[in-house]
């Protein structure tokens, strides 16, 4: 895990990202500043910088035009400010901003190729936008790639596999991941959506899938909307 921050030199004025990995204390270590110092003169005067800021305050911020209206201002300081772009791609999201979440996930993945959540962004803009459900995949899978142990890569990825009306692929995308996951609620998510996949092709298969998970799940609370989804599947 990694966390890409925004600084600028105080010496020189150049502003530059670092990706500082993220140590088990929590986040202490952001807010001191990089042994490196600055990559142009190398001046160790760095604080964050102001594009930095306002993203944070953007974050805190409870109206999303303000904050919409800050991210923009973050971004026209430093356009390739990392946590400005995941910020300003979340209020994207939040607030349906087809445009800004289409400008702010491209740039984010030109950028931040090898971020996880950059391909998630991306995805996600590709799928609920545009509903281009094979590109939206392809960055699924590269995210998954990136971070194999988040969950939200596999889950998506299937549930465009699915849009698409492959649901064999998808349910092999799904088992492919299944041991990567011990959570409980990890678990539940991917054999769920095994079972509504099986139950398009394979109708034994779900059966059985649905028997296991009502043996597996058994007081997990969103037990009867399971039950009533698997009366649909094999009634
Ligand atoms: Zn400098």
């Amino acid at each position: 895990m990694s966390f890409i921050m925004s600084y600028k030199c105080k010496k020189c004025g150049y502003l530059f990202n670092l990706d500082l990995p993220i140590q088990a204390s929590g986040n202490a270590m952001v807010t001191s500043n990089p042994s490196c110092g600055c990559l142009k003169c190398g001046s160790k005067n760095i604080g964050v910088s102001d594009a930095f800021e306002l993203a944070e305050k953007a974050r805190c911020e409870q109206d999303p035009t303000s904050a919409k209206r800050m991210i923009n201002d973050a971004l026209s300081f430093q356009p390739d400010c990392h946590h400005a772009l995941e910020i300003g791609v979340n209020i994207a999201a939040a607030i349906e901003d087809k445009d800004m979440f289409s400008k702010l996930s491209e740039r984010l993945v030109r950028l931040f190729p090898k971020t996880a959540a950059s391909h998630f962004h991306r995805g996600n803009y590709l799928s609920r936008f545009i509903g281009d459900f094979n590109a939206a995949l392809g960055h699924y899978m590269k995210g998954a790639e990136l971070d194999p142990n988040d969950i939200d890569y596999i889950v998506n990825g299937a549930a465009c596999y699915m849009n698409m009306g492959r649901h064999r692929e998808a349910a092999q995308f799904l088992e492919s991941a299944r041991d990567r996951f011990t959570e409980d609620e990890q678990c539940w998510v991917i054999d769920f959506n095994l079972v509504s996949c099986y139950g398009v092709y394979d109708r034994k298969k779900a059966k059985v899938a649905i028997k296991k998970f009502q043996d597996i799940y058994k007081k997990h609370p969103a037990k009867e909307h399971f039950e009533n989804i698997s009366n649909e599947i094999c009634p």
